[in-house]
């Protein structure tokens, strides 16, 4: 039934079984590309940059290199589509914010900027110009009526700025009722946003709180790497000490120090207090592409019918908002692991395949995907136009982040399609790899824009690590041998995939 595999089987029974392969994929053939990929060149393979663009044509010299054919829109290699890739600044943004006896003037970048800046439904001139809002403060912006807590209760916000405290009350003290020393997931930026929001404030203002006297945010950032997340009103990250006399007026520190202690909510109008808010962000909208090479199967009456084999090869360019590590903004993070290493082993498989097509009876698809980083648009919009009909796609195989292997691999997705995991453990067993089931969880990476349509699709990934979107993410870190072997993997598996009479099933829990 599987005689298609008997050389790589026989190879691994010559070698001693498990751990002892000889992967027919070469690994330095693999850190070459992860090389080109993750050096300083193409300056972190951002969205939007002419990085990424370089990697794409690298990409497409590769797969024709490898045997396939070209699988984009007009007979070329690629597939493109507009994504955000951040803002532009324009002239004239500026934040106001007035005491009774004071006021305060405050500059983009030095003693403000956005967390959040897009409205809804505006594409490409979102200017907003908020005048003499009145401005209340909500304690913590916390509402978790489960906890008995609410800064909201009895405040009237509808059609005001909201002044609020960064993090929660009772932050470090282990007793606490808000979940003791471990975060609220009502303390995070998208549920403050919405707290606000959905109760008809027009602008969240946050400063740090008292227990962080020093402000951690570094609002210069903001000039190397514009971006925000959108919640559809504008948050705002105002300094510490630029508001300071304004506090001091309010006393907005005592409160807090009140709140700390019986977490009972202070919330309350503040004496004269108002704002002026005007915002010139633009929306910077890019063209990226997706790249796209087709190993037609060798089989007439089947290879309509084809498996996919993805990874992505967008990162994080200089860091922003998608860094683990946003006060080492303007730094390359150049990303071999996170994906360079999923891109190599794609070219690899892609070539390797190519070479020994009758064991292909289906179709494979090969995909490098851009815009992931940036919420797994290039899988999406594949999706939205694939190649082969996803009615045809028979299973897509995802690498993320497959550099950092030492022995195993983490398989995604077994839960769903049961029927897989026997051929996923003997061809862990042919690439000499202890296979787990785990991964990054749900929606992390491009698997999931297939899952959701409901195409069986397998993750392959070797782990987080202290390097995950940080500048330190680079190539001589990477476990080539075990890249390599995960590639065997996955090259088995399509072999397996591309064969088998049956289709996998999609289970539904
Ligand atoms: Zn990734
Ligand atoms: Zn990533």
């Amino acid at each position: 039934m599987h005689g298609l595999l008997r050389s790589a089987a026989l190879l691994a029974l010559l070698a001693g079984g498990v751990g002892a392969a000889t992967p027919p994929i070469e690994p330095g053939a693999l850190l070459g590309h992860i090389k080109f990929l993750a050096s300083d060149d193409l300056q972190g393979r951002g969205n939007g940059s002419a990085g990424l663009e370089q990697a794409a044509e690298y990409i497409a010299a590769q797969f024709k290199a490898a045997g396939l054919r070209p699988g984009g829109r007009n007979g070329d290699w690629f597939q493109p589509f507009e994504l955000d890739a951040g803002l532009s600044v324009g002239e004239g943004n500026s934040l106001v914010v007035r005491g009774a006896a004071q006021s305060v003037r405050l500059s983009l970048g030095e003693s403000y900027y956005p967390l959040a800046a897009t409205p809804t439904g505006v594409t490409s001139s979102a200017a907003i110009d908020l005048k003499n809002l009145p401005l209340v403060f909500a304690g913590y912006g916390i509402s978790a009526p489960a906890l008995n807590y609410d800064d909201y209760t009895g405040l009237d916000v509808a059609g005001k700025a909201v002044l609020i405290f960064s993090h929660e009350p009772q932050e470090n003290r282990r007793g606490s009722r808000l979940n003791g020393a471990q975060p609220l997931g009502e303390t995070t930026l998208p549920s403050k946003a919405l707290a606000a929001r959905s109760r008809g404030a027009r602008a969240l203002l946050v400063v740090s709180d008292p227990t962080h006297r020093v402000d951690q945010a570094d609002y210069r950032l903001f000039s190397i790497e514009s971006d925000a997340e959108d919640h559809e009103i504008p948050v705002l990250r105002v300094r510490r000490e630029a508001l300071a006399v304004l506090l001091r007026a309010w006393d907005l520190d005592g409160l807090a120090v009140q709140i700390d202690r019986d977490l009972i909510p202070r919330s309350r109008a503040l004496t004269g207090g108002r704002i002026d808010y005007a915002q010139r962000l633009f929306v910077k909208r890019r063209i990226v592409r997706n790249v796209v090479g087709v190993l037609d199967g060798s089989d007439g009456a089947r290879n309509e019918e084809a498996v996919v084999l993805g990874a992505h090869y967008d990162h994080v360019g200089l860091g922003g908002r998608f860094s683990s590590t946003p006060e080492r903004t303007g730094e390359i993070h150049n990303g071999a692991d996170d994906n360079a290493s999923g891109i190599a082993a794609l070219i690899e498989i892609a070539g390797a395949a190519a070479a020994d097509r009758a064991r292909f009876p289906r179709s494979l698809v090969f995909v490098a995907f851009a815009g992931e980083e940036r919420g797994l648009l290039g899988s999406a919009h594949y999706a939205s136009s694939p190649v082969v009909p996803l009615a045809g796609t028979v299973a897509m195989l995802n690498l993320d982040m497959i550099g950092r292997s030492n022995g195993r691999v983490e398989v995604g997705g077994l839960d769903r399609m049961p029927s897989l995991k026997a051929d996923v453990d003997a061809t862990g067993r042919i690439a000499g790899l202890d296979v787990r089931r785990g991964g990054p969880g749900a929606a992390r990476s491009d698997d999931s824009s297939f899952l959701d349509r409901r195409v069986p699709a397998l993750h392959f990934f070797t782990g987080f690590h202290d390097d995950y979107h940080r500048p330190s993410d680079d190539w001589n870190l990477i476990d080539a041998a075990g890249a390599a072997r995960v590639a065997t993997l996955v090259l088995e598996l399509a072999a397996r995939l591309a064969t088998r009479q049956d289709r996998p099933q999609f289970s539904t829990r």
